[in-house]
């Protein structure tokens, strides 16, 4: 095992949340929708029907490309990538091929690595399949409200070299994609999907920096974990061809979450081809460097950016940034309550602790709320340390799965387990001292 390294390159497919279609004036938000109501003759596929792009779709793409220093083409086309499926009506997919809008990125770890972002592209969805048995008959039904819909694709340079950092990458990427707010890159509900290629180096390969002569590509993987124990999984099997002296076979494989292991799905006999041609139908895109800085300069400030401003700024743990850092919504929450906070001496800390571990940006919609509950709070009365501590262990001899699941790492509970305790003293337990004697108890 030790005498390989594993060479991985991902593509991510990530649906754009746009209000209409790539191509049409349908509504691209199909999930959950009744089968084929959002459908028009343009993503139907019907003889005569003209395409028109989706700008908002365009400026989305370039925003990713631009979080990522990428090279933004002025010059950018669509192209018919043809091949045969039932949910393709078309027969070909409306894609972009030499010249996408987006090239040479990089994405840069806080640990100075780095992942080479190649191209990032736009494109169409398909239909769906959905096989059923109906009146006692196995069939296949074609919905086709999600025909069409923008799909921006983004193809990696081999640079990863574990399961971890490619999970790692992906997180990353759901983060950016969210903060930006293109997408909802939900994968369950499908609208981020990966794939990854993989292959072996040998040690004479990795210093001679030469790609291994094949590579296997695992497809339709569902989750990031999923795609973790797939990628754990593959490099296991090659490196036992390899190490019996074999020649691993290049293809696609998919994933078997019950056996853990990689099946074949199919062998590429020959690179396919898909007889790419200009899409006749839309004209050239023409993007200006005008276009491009305005949208450079809407930019939201970046995950990567945002979690070194909160330990400077704010002085808060690592933990409380993990959990900030998914929901921008939160953020400015907090930092609108920091700011007001301030004048009454609240600590941005403990504005922390009570959004993250007692919900309390729930309670109050507005950050002046929680301010002015804060300070009446400070103001008011404790319950002494030894009723604290009395009601902390009565809460935690009454609720142990709660506590088993905190044990085994779901921190978050922790928020229901201040809630029992402030319901035992009545609202009012001091939040500092509860949360530090629950701490030392649970972490006894
Ligand atoms: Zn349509
Ligand atoms: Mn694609």
């Amino acid at each position: 095992m030790s005498n390989y390294t594993p060479i991985i390159g991902l593509e991510v497919h990530i649906e754009l949340s746009t209000a209409s279609k790539m191509f049409c004036g349908c509504p691209a938000d199909h999930f959950g929708k009744a089968p084929n109501t959002q459908v028009c003759p343009v993503c139907m596929g019907l003889p005569g029907a003209l395409p028109f792009a989706n700008k908002k779709a365009i400026e989305s793409t370039i925003s990713f490309g631009l979080a990522f220093d990428c090279k933004i083409s002025q010059e950018s086309k669509f192209d018919r990538k043809h091949y045969f499926y039932p949910d393709l009506p078309k027969g070909y997919q409306i894609s972009q091929y030499d010249l996408p809008l987006c090239t040479d990125g990089v994405f840069k770890n806080t640990d100075q690595s780095s992942v080479r972002i190649k191209r990032v592209h736009l494109e169409e969805d398909t239909g769906k399949l959905i096989h059923q048995t109906v009146d006692g008959k196995k069939v296949s039904l074609i919905d086709f409200n999600r025909s069409s819909v923008p799909l921006m694709e983004m193809v990696t340079e081999p640079d990863f070299n574990s399961a971890e950092s490619v999970d790692a990458f992906l997180k990353e990427i759901q983060l950016v994609v969210r903060a930006l707010k293109i997408s909802s890159a939900d994968m369950e509900k499908g609208s981020m999907r990966l794939e990854a290629n993989i292959s072996l180096a040998t040690e004479q390969q990795v210093k001679d920096l030469v790609l291994p002569s094949y590579k296997v590509e695992l497809k339709n993987i569902n989750s990031f974990r999923f795609l973790k124990k797939a990628i754990q999984a593959e490099i296991e099997r090659q490196s036992q061809i390899l190490s019996d002296g074999e020649m691993v076979i290049q293809e696609t494989r998919g994933y078997d979450e019950d056996t853990e292991t990689t099946f074949s799905q199919r062998v590429k006999e020959e690179a396919n081809d898909y007889r790419y041609f200009p899409e006749p139908d839309i004209p050239p895109l023409h993007i200006s460097e005008e276009d491009v800085e305005n949208i450079r300069r809407n930019l939201p400030e970046l995950p990567i950016a945002k979690r070194v401003r909160f330990a400077s700024d704010y002085q808060l743990s690592s933990d409380y940034i993990q959990v900030f850092i998914t929901d921008y919504d939160r953020c400015a929450y907090f930092e609108n309550a920091v700011a007001l906070g301030a004048q009454q001496s609240l600590s941005p800390k403990m504005i922390a602790g009570v959004i993250i571990n007692q919900n309390m940006d729930k309670q109050y919609p507005e950050p002046a709320g929680l301010v002015k509950a804060l300070v009446e709070i400070s103001q008011k009365e404790y319950a002494s340390a030894g009723e604290t501590k009395a009601a902390i262990e009565k809460v935690i001899k009454e609720n142990p799965d709660a506590v088993e699941k905190y044990k085994s790492g779901k921190v978050q509970i922790i928020g229901f387990l201040l809630g029992m305790v402030q319901k035992e003293l009545q609202g009012t337990g001091n939040p500092k001292d509860i949360q530090s004697e629950i701490s030392s108890q649970l972490n006894r």
